[in-house]
């Protein structure tokens, strides 16, 4: 059948991509646009003058709701933890200082008082916390640790005589490092610390510790500001020291674990890395928020540089009448639109994650093998939504050329507010690792508290065919050998555009890679390896096997919800979306496709060839896709670049 060009219904796509949050989406968007000068203010504004108007610009927005979605109804929150994200998401198109201190605020201490803490702590604090009355912070990091949370330095003791603990900073490196509303706002925060008790070290907790009042740091807390940052300047992070600060047994986050007055401690789970790990998995929602922020900084970048792309001129190309709009140019088009795909992708991965975690902390699905999974997933997609955004903010910056590089076309803080995204809430590589893990060891809870030593050894001393049965990598295996029965031979006959092919090209990808770490694996034990070093030369190719899972996932996202599309033009877009994502990933790997014979080079070509052709198909409904996203049009500032004719 011939090729026809679709006719985009733009307001039906946003519908689509807003799906049932559509109404939190759009008093966002509204916020946004009524809030619209914070763009200019960070340029204008003193640091601290921009700081103040951006804790006071959230403290008004969550006046409207906006912020307190995730929360329990009966402290003034709206009891919709899906709502919640989305929220954010949308949150992300405008200021990123902003989107930050709200995510410190209501996502990192909100969600850790709510989450580890029980009902004395709901009732004291989440009221005042959700109207931005209490500011707070969530002081983990520190200078010596950041990734490995469980060596934190800060202590707090237990003092069975006053039925307090005392809080420490015993060194430089256990100084709480980067915390976010620390250097200027936060009166309280929640303090990670090892627990003691007799001596006795029982593992990280979280406590409730008071900063400051009246503005003033309290007697035993030292604060100081980080100083100048790459971006987020409207967010104060700062260092936290703590000397003998005296707390109620009671500041406890005791969700998981409590002391008697007496000093006697107490957890309903016995092994101290899995509470770890639980106390820390409650907390999953920051991740799969800073995924979807990832992807929605993305999109403002893309509508920005894609509808550049349509008004600017260069050069005389197919007229000597007239220069050649630069998406007419093939090379524009191969820049720009894989990655409008990819954002597409992303959209619908990301909405798969955030409906688990909706399912999952509503008691809708829960169990302990559907939060690993969970866990998995947040990771796995917040680390590619993170490092799309890195990718397409700069393209898209040069796409713009040297009017890209002005701050009043947003590139400049996009690209500086955005950086950090791949580090905070897990750094992306160290995410990579936990997401192989839960592969590896098919999210099984027996395993999860498992560390890294512990994993090879688990992994090493079952047969491969052990690991891969336990993974769902096994399960990819049988489907690969049934889709691809003839191997090669098959692929050369499947058309490139049949689902099916791609996905089972991506499936076969992430099983091969699998394998190879559990090979690797255990031949190094067998050869009697020091697990830490087997795990240390097999880490590109964990990396690697995580990777190629969550792009596997991707694809499979947007896949499903073109299947379940009712047949229509918009229907045709995203099955041009999807192709366009499936075929540019399998074309940015090709070389591993073909050192691994699942692709010739005639083949590859072809793929090349396919590429371009969709770019083509494409490139006239450009504008419709990006501005399907909605981003408002206040958010994309950028006034001479999007109207200028010339
Ligand atoms: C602007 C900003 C705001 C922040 N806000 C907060 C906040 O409000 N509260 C809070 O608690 N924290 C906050 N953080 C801290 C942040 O979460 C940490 O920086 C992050 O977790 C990474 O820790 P790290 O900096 O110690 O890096 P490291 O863990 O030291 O990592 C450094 C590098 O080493 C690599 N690496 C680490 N471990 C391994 C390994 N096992 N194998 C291979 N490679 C490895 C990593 O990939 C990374 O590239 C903030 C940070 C910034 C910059």
């Amino acid at each position: 059948m011939a090729y026809e060009q679709p006719v985009i219904d733009v307001p039906a796509l946003t519908a689509l991509l807003d799906g049932k949050y559509a109404e939190v989406r759009n008093l966002v968007r509204k916020n946004l646009a009524e809030y619209s000068s914070i763009l200019e203010e960070a340029e204008t504004l003193t640091r601290d003058d921009f700081r103040d108007r951006v804790r006071d610009v959230i403290v008004e927005m969550a006046a409207t709701g906006q912020t307190g979605r995730g929360f329990p109804t009966e402290y003034g929150g709206g009891g919709d933890i899906g709502a919640s994200v989305a929220a954010f998401e949308t949150l992300a198109f405008g200021d990123l200082s902003v989107l930050v201190k709200v995510g410190v605020q209501f996502g990192l201490f909100g969600g850790a008082v709510l989450q580890l803490g029980t009902k004395q702590h709901h009732d004291a604090y989440l009221e005042d916390l959700v109207t931005g009355k209490l500011m707070g912070c969530f002081a983990m990091t520190e200078t010596g640790h950041g990734s490995n949370v469980q060596a934190l330095g800060t202590v707090a003791t237990y003092d069975a005589a006053t039925q307090e603990f005392v809080v420490n900073t015993p060194d430089d490196a256990s100084r709480k490092d980067y915390i976010g509303n620390a250097a200027r706002h936060a009166e309280m925060a929640v303090v990670f610390a090892q627990l003691e008790i007799g001596g006795k070290s029982e593992g990280v907790h979280a406590f409730m510790v008071p900063l400051r009042r009246k503005g003033k740091p309290l007697p035993g807390v030292r604060i100081e500001d980080c100083g100048a940052k790459m971006g987020l300047d409207g967010v104060d992070n700062g260092r936290i020291w703590f000397e003998n600060v005296r707390i109620p047994r009671t500041a406890l986050l005791n969700q998981f674990a409590d002391v008697t007055p007496a000093g006697v401690y107490e957890s309903a789970i016995d092994n101290p890395d899995r509470r770890f790990f639980t106390m820390l998995g409650t907390l999953v929602q920051g991740r799969v928020c800073v995924g979807g922020a990832g992807i929605s900084a993305a999109k403002v970048a893309l509508t920005i540089a894609t509808r550049y792309a349509v008004r600017r001129r260069q050069f005389n190309a197919t007229s000597d009448q007239q220069e050649e709009l630069l998406l007419d140019y093939g090379m524009h088009q191969r820049r720009l639109l894989p990655l409008v795909a990819r954002t597409y992708a992303l959209h619908f991965a990301q909405d798969v994650v955030a409906g688990q975690l909706h399912d999952v902390f509503s008691g809708i699905k829960d169990d302990e093998r559907t939060r690993r999974a969970l866990e998995s997933r947040a990771a796995g997609t917040k680390v590619l939504g993170t490092w799309h955004a890195t990718d397409a903010i700069q393209e898209c910056r040069e796409a713009c050329g040297g009017a890209g590089y002005l701050s009043a076309n947003r590139f400049d803080a996009l690209k500086a507010d955005t950086d950090v995204f791949t580090t905070f809430e897990g750094d992306n590589h160290v995410l990579l690792q936990l997401v192989a893990k839960g592969l590896l060891t098919d999210y099984s809870s027996e395993f999860s508290d498992l560390d890294q030593f512990g994993m090879v050894k688990f992994v090493a001393g079952l047969a491969v065919e052990t690991v891969l049965e336990r993974t769902s990598a096994h399960k990819l295996l049988e489907r690969i050998k049934d889709v691809l029965p003839g191997g090669d031979e098959w692929d050369q006959e499947a058309g490139l555009l049949d689902p099916e092919y791609q996905l089972a090209m991506l499936e076969f990808r992430e099983e091969h890679i699998l394998g190879g770490v559990a090979r690797r694996l255990k031949r190094g034990i067998d050869n009697d390896m020091n697990p830490g070093e087997v795990f240390s030369r097999v880490q590109d190719h964990v990396i690697a096997a995580a990777r190629a899972h969550v792009e596997r996932l991707v694809l499979a996202a947007i896949t499903e919800r073109h299947r379940a599309m009712p047949d229509g033009d918009n229907k045709v877009a995203i099955g041009l979306m999807s192709d366009l994502y499936a075929l540019s990933t399998i074309e940015k790997d090709r070389a591993w496709f073909m050192e691994h014979g699942r692709l010739t080079s005639a083949r590859s070509k072809q793929i090349s060839r396919e590429v371009s052709d969709l770019c083509r198909k494409v490139r006239p409904i450009a504008v419709d896709l990006v501005d399907a996203w909605g981003v408002p049009e206040e958010m994309l500032r950028s006034e001479e670049l999007l109207t200028w004719g010339g």
